[in-house]
């Protein structure tokens, strides 16, 4: 890839999220009607398999036994872990809990300063090994419909886990779907932690991966980053490259105010995320609509849709999932990693 673009940032806190919506239009999204929800998962896996064991006869760079057997080890904790999406205290033998007649978590912590505990609150997601952390009111929008939630639940944090930029650098290659599959492990572990960490200050925690509400949406209000023409959150410090979770919480908390970078305006030119995109799933026009490509999008915002079904299909054929759209992103910036690696370059030992 030799058209890589240098950009330059200026972040600015503003006081309304940079995104448009036509309130006539805007509902809010039914869950099912995500790509995933609209197939069946057993056969998608099923597929997945067939087509697994065809690649690894071929001996095709990027898609070998080694590397679906890293893909399929990077989710074992995010698959085998259903607590750490809970929304209960869970079973541990040292909760406090356990310790029936001193169980000092029963009472609510007192809580004067809402802005001191954000602080709190991020410094205790980034010690669990959150990579970004802030904080928003739920805008109720953002539920997926048929969601119904008590009021108290007024506070969101929000939390991007960055993915391996080594890793995203070989896309579409299984070695970047495990890239992918630990920051879904890693999802599990920060939101455990965190979600026993209010409740043992007597609050109530629902920890949510791609669950309850739309994250993006969220990820924007709480200050985390804009919106990019690839359909995912560009962050100043990762682009695209991170994964988000959030907690809904009636903890007492001070939101962030959102950020603006020039995202829109830079992904009017760039381009780049759909020049590359094998499916030609994401939009070239130069200006973003409020109009859907299909089923799977939520008309009303002001963007470019992605055709979540010919990125699917896609994903089908390829016989693992794609991160191309992130890896070439000129905001994936990493300090660490490279930006285009091949599956050899990936696995040689002092990369
Ligand atoms: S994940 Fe891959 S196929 Fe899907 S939109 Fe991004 S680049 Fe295209
Ligand atoms: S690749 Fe370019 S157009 Fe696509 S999201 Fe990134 S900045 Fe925007």
């Amino acid at each position: 890839m030799k058209d890589r673009i240098k950009i330059v940032k200026k972040v600015r806190r503003v006081d309304k999220p940079p995104y448009i919506i036509d309130e006539s239009r805007l509902k809010r999204f039914p869950r099912e009607n995500m790509i995933f929800g609209r197939v069946k998962w057993e056969g998608y896996h099923q597929k997945h398999n067939k087509k697994i064991s065809s690649l690894i006869i071929e001996g095709k760079p990027g898609y070998s036994r080694i590397d679906f057997a890293l893909a399929y080890a990077s989710w074992i904790v995010h698959d085998a872990f259903e607590d750490g999406f809970s929304r209960k205290r869970i079973k541990q033998f040292r909760t406090p809990t356990a310790m029936k007649k001193s169980d000092w978590t029963k009472t609510k912590c007192k809580i004067e300063d809402a802005r001191k505990m954000s602080t709190y609150i991020k410094r205790a997601a980034r010690l669990f090994g959150a990579s970004l952390v802030g904080v928003c009111k739920l805008n109720r929008k953002w539920l997926y419909a048929k969601v119904k939630l008590p009021r108290k639940f007024e506070n969101v944090i929000v939390m991007a886990v960055e993915m391996d930029a080594n890793g995203i650098a070989t896309s579409p290659t299984a070695i970047a779907a495990a890239a992918t599959g630990v920051g879904y492990s890693k999802m599990a572990f920060v939101l455990a932690c965190m979600g026993e960490f209010i409740r043992n200050l007597g609050y109530e925690a629902i920890q949510c991966g791609n669950d309850t509400a739309l994250s993006i949406p969220l990820a924007i209000d709480a200050g985390l980053g804009e919106l990019g023409r690839n359909g995912l959150l560009i962050t100043p410090e990762y682009g695209p490259r991170v994964r988000l979770c959030k907690i809904l919480t009636d903890l007492p908390l001070e939101p962030d105010k959102p950020i603006e970078f020039g995202v829109r305006e830079f992904c009017r030119t760039c381009k780049l995320c759909a020049k590359y995109c094998e499916a030609k799933a994401i939009s070239m026009d130069n200006e973003p609509s409020f109009n859907g490509v299909c089923k799977s999008n939520n008309p009303g915002a002001l963007k470019w849709y992605v055709d979540a079904e010919r990125c699917y299909l896609y994903w089908q054929k390829n016989g693992t999932d794609c991160s191309t759209c992130i890896k070439v992103c000129p905001y994936n910036i990493s300090t660490s990693g490279k930006h285009k690696l091949s599956p050899e370059e990936f696995w040689k030992e002092n990369l």
